[in-house]
């Protein structure tokens, strides 16, 4: 098997969000094309998403609406940052999503230090960003929380220590968050390909076999049931 998959499977008590909610308190949400389509959901506008969030969680009995991970989705349309006349459109999600409202504190996965931070400002990007840096048994890879509060880049530096479990962060909310509903955009990164700050968490069909191998799923790290 994948070494990084094998550690990632290992791991055991992540959280990377709101430590006092158990997984059991977290609920499924399906961002497709074919249901969002279906469902008529106002992709374009953060706070009657947020609204749709809300019923999602209070209909389910839920605290957090996760998922994502490999979805094929139609919400990337009106950003720029997804689409090029020239290229291939990306609109396959390769993080994991998790839902729930601003201000809610986002930890770090496994110990390691920051990497690289960044606001990436466009519509529909990520908004403020963290990269860890994470290194066990022997193998380097990366974790990515995206969709934050402004505060959250307020003291930090490069190769600063952090420690499984620590706040790092809180979820931002629109626009800073690049404008959507609250959400952690949480995604593991083998190879950064140099860059800081800032991976992409969407991509298009054919690039899909590179990036599913390079940022494999979440879940295999939380472990949510
Ligand atoms: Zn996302």
């Amino acid at each position: 098997m994948n070494k990084l998959i094998e550690i990632l499977q290992k791991q055991k008590n992540i959280k990377v969000i709101a430590p006092e909610i158990e997984y059991e308190d977290y609920v499924a949400f399906d961002l497709s094309a074919p249901t969002t389509d279906k469902l008529n959901l106002p992709l374009t506008d953060a706070n009657a998403f947020e609204d749709f969030v809300e019923s999602h969680l209070t209909k389910n009995n839920s605290k957090v609406a996760y998922g994502g991970y490999l979805e094929h989705r139609n919400l990337y349309q009106r950003s720029t940052v997804f689409k090029d006349v020239n290229v291939e459109e990306r609109n396959i999600h390769i993080g994991l999503d998790l839902w729930i409202k601003a201000g809610t504190d986002v930890l770090a996965a496994l110990d390691g230090t920051i990497h690289s931070f960044q606001n990436n400002t466009a519509l529909g990007d990520y908004g403020p960003a963290i990269i860890l840096e994470h290194q066990i048994e022997g193998l380097t890879f990366y974790t990515l929380y995206g969709h934050l509060s402004l505060e959250s880049l307020d003291g930090k530096h490069e190769g600063q220590k952090v420690s499984k479990g620590e706040i790092i962060a809180q979820l931002g909310a629109p626009p800073i968050n690049g404008d959507y509903a609250p959400h952690l955009h949480f995604q593991i990164i083998k190879d950064l390909q140099g860059k800081k700050g800032d991976y992409p968490g969407v991509c298009s069909k054919t690039e899909l076999s590179f990036y599913k191998e390079n940022c494999p799923d979440p879940n295999l790290l939380l472990q949510i049931k």
